[in-house]
């Protein structure tokens, strides 16, 4: 395993992981938005500026710079996941690339989803009216693929599963999920949120069909993310906006569309964003994923040894989490140690994660959430062990 301080030097590289006051920031909520690197913060500044026009329509030079630059982005973004540009969509988030499946997927039926999921994929497919069946977790917290398989049906079209579950850090067997899925003709759609910044993905090997991830969690900006699909699946779902860009042929009596991706890329689309995701994945893939994930392994299994410290403390999720642990503390709600942890510069997550049935299913209100990021490092952990330390004196 790569030592600590392979990556925890890279906190120089971002201006976020410091206080108002210079003080270095403990920050363990990298699994609801990352912090920034100052290469992307730099792209950003150059896209923007000296560099900016728009995409796909202009004549001159500067424009055609930019069509190139959001073309080699979308390159770059596909293969970072193993994937290729006519199979990738932009979009705004994980969250508009799975509502784009669930609501243009030309059929509905049944969707078997699981028990920890996001909100992001539960309600898209209640909106869109799909039947929805709920596959339960594993005692440890991770869906349970045997279930799974008893619960599949012919009447399933479709599987849609969180790859890393962002409150219980459970990383999925997904070449399983895949031939489950498959095995009675249903796609499987991976939400790819929380794994695309920590382990390595290739959608091949992962035998997916759709892979849906956001930018501002893979270390790049908010307002981009993508969805990735096989190509003649994009082609098989109907433009879903209609506007610029999307078009081939506009009259007052039809119109038609060009083929997928750009279908359904109405608009002008986050020129910006999407270049600066680009240099996101450079800036990961510099480091190396699988640098990464031993990275957070490693504070994942410091953590959840200091923890075990206290008595009071109930952990949950499996022990291998990628990068992400929950825990409550006996007689302390989250939020107020939410609180106390912030008087030591120290960032944790107090809520429902927007996984409400999870909540309901550990039968706990809410949890505390340190995720890691590849710049956290063992004073991160220290400081959430001591602050827990204090608000239990606290306490009483
Ligand atoms: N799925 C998971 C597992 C997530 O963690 C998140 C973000 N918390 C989302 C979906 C939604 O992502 P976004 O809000 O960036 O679209």
């Amino acid at each position: 395993a790569p030592a600590l301080s392979v990556t925890s030097a890279r906190k120089a590289d971002f201006p976020g992981m410091r206080t108002a006051s210079g003080a270095p920031w403990h920050y363990l909520d990298t699994a609801a938005t990352s912090q920034k690197p100052q290469v992307v913060i730099d792209a950003m500044t150059r896209a923007i500026g000296a560099d900016y026009a728009t995409v796909h329509r202009g004549v001159y030079g500067r424009s055609a710079d930019m069509t190139l630059g959001y073309e080699a982005a979308r390159r770059r973004v596909a293969a970072f996941i193993g994937g290729r540009e006519d199979e990738l969509v932009f979009t705004r988030g994980a969250t508009e690339a799975i509502n784009l499946v669930a609501h243009q997927w030309p059929t509905r039926g049944r969707v078997l989803l699981s028990a920890l999921e996001h909100h992001s994929n539960i309600v898209p497919w209640q909106l869109a009216g799909w039947q929805v069946d709920v596959c339960p977790l594993t005692a440890d917290g991770r869906i349970d693929l045997d279930a799974a398989e008893r619960m599949l049906t012919a009447e399933h079209r479709m599987v849609s599963f969180a790859h890393v579950s962002n409150v219980l850090g459970s990383v999925l067997d997904a070449p399983r999920a895949a031939a489950l899925a498959h095995d009675v003709g249903a796609l499987l759609l991976l939400d790819g949120c929380q794994s695309a910044p920590r382990l390595p993905v290739d959608v091949a090997a992962l035998d997916c069909d759709f892979y849906a991830l956001s930018g501002h969690k893979l270390y790049g900006p908010t307002g981009i993310g993508a969805l990735w699909g096989r190509s003649e699946l994009l082609n098989r779902m109907p433009p879903w906006q209609g506007g610029g860009s999307m078009i081939d042929k506009v009259t007052f009596a039809a119109s038609t569309y060009l083929p997928a991706p750009t279908r359904f890329e109405a608009g002008t689309p986050a020129i910006v964003e999407a270049i600066a995701l680009a240099v996101a994945c450079d800036y990961v893939d510099g480091i190396g994923r699988d640098v990464i994930h031993a990275h957070e392994t490693q504070l994942v299994a410091q953590l959840r040894d200091g923890l075990r410290q206290f008595d009071d403390i109930t952990l949950f999720g499996p022990e291998d989490s990628a990068g992400i642990v929950s825990f409550a503390m006996h007689g302390v709600h989250p939020h107020d140690l939410g609180t106390i942890l912030d008087e030591e510069d120290v960032a944790i997550r107090a809520g429902h994660h927007c996984a409400q049935p999870l909540m309901e299913l550990l039968d706990v209100p809410a949890t505390a959430r340190a995720s890691f990021g590849l710049y956290s490092d063992e004073d991160d952990v220290a400081a959430l062990l001591r602050g827990i330390a204090r608000t239990r004196r606290i306490f009483g």
